[in-house]
């Protein structure tokens, strides 16, 4: 019974991560999405904000669960009875970090097999950062997220400029 963990910041949801998602619910019998609790990369959303989009944008693909982990992720597999690590993997870029966090997760635990999924290639070049800095400069993100991520991003945009934070 193959379960898979889905880690990620998430900041926000795109269809990047959706795209990824739904092939690995095509592969596994369970993958829970795992929202980074922890992450030093000051998100734009809180946990539970992050939590709220990733459920409502992977609601309708079966056998995916969003979960909150604060931790290793080779902890939440032995918590959560799973062998596999999916990642998304864009471009070149992507590749050096990836295969270092591959590495040393197999170091930390044995069984941590990582499975990389390549998006279809209209979301290859697309990111959280990029998605934020588009509607930051008051560009339109609706290619690039669900509608309801779209208009959470713009207010909290909004709110942040009230507040002159950006
Ligand atoms: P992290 O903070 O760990 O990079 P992200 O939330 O940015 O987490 O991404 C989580 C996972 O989703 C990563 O494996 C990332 O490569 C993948 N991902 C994000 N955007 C895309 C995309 N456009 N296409 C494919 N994979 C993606």
């Amino acid at each position: 019974m193959p379960v898979a963990l889905y880690p990620g910041t998430f900041d926000p949801i795109t269809y990047g991560h959706i795209d990824i998602a739904k092939r690995a619910s095509k592969m596994f019998n369970k993958v829970y999405a795992v929202v980074a609790d922890n992450p030093n990369k000051n998100p734009l959303f809180t946990v539970e904000e992050r939590l709220d989009m990733a459920r409502a944008a992977l609601e309708g693909i079966k056998k995916i669960e969003v979960i909150r982990y604060n931790g290793l992720i080779v902890n939440c597999l032995d918590e959560y009875e799973a062998t596999s690590i999916i990642r998304g993997l864009r471009a070149l870029s992507d590749f050096e970090y990836e295969f270092q966090m591959a590495f040393t997760n197999r170091n930390m635990n044995k069984a941590a097999e990582t499975v990389f999924l390549m998006p279809n290639e209209k979301y290859t070049y697309l990111n959280s950062t990029m998605v934020k800095e588009i509607a930051k400069l008051q560009g339109d993100i609706g290619k690039f997220v669900p509608e309801f991520v779209k208009e959470k991003v713009e207010a909290k945009i909004r709110k942040l400029r009230r507040k002159k934070l950006v």
